[in-house]
């Protein structure tokens, strides 16, 4: 019984702090740098996302910006995790395929631009 709760407990937390591999990917989003002294990968989950575009004027530039907050500029931008090799790319920076889907950085597989 005790073994069992302290598995829920792991279990949870590993949810929570995202570090469950596949889990990750829906519960939380990588935002790249694009400051070239900076370039820092952030994780951050989708209820921080939220209150940024809450937070945000409603005329702000779309992609959505946020604060990196390795370098506190507003350079960060919400990145696309590629499912076949996992790298994390900057969609308006990737290339497009002929079918109009990004094409990953990585290992050139078409990703689906789904929204988000
Ligand atoms: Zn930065
Ligand atoms: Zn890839």
């Amino acid at each position: 019984m005790g073994v069992l709760a302290v598995a829920c407990v792991v279990a949870l937390v590993m949810s929570l702090t995202g570090r469950s591999g596949r889990q990750r990917l829906q519960s939380a989003a990588t935002l790249i740098c694009t400051n070239p002294q900076c370039l820092q990968k952030t994780e951050m989950t989708l209820a921080e996302i939220r209150t940024v575009k809450r937070a945000r004027p409603a005329h702000d530039s779309d992609p959505p910006i946020f604060e990196c907050p390795k370098c506190k500029q507003m350079t960060a931008y919400g990145a696309v995790i590629c499912p076949s090799c996992h790298l994390a790319f900057l969609p308006f920076k990737a290339r497009r395929t002929a079918s109009g889907q990004w094409e990953c950085p990585g290992c050139h597989a078409e990703v689906k631009t789904t929204a988000r």
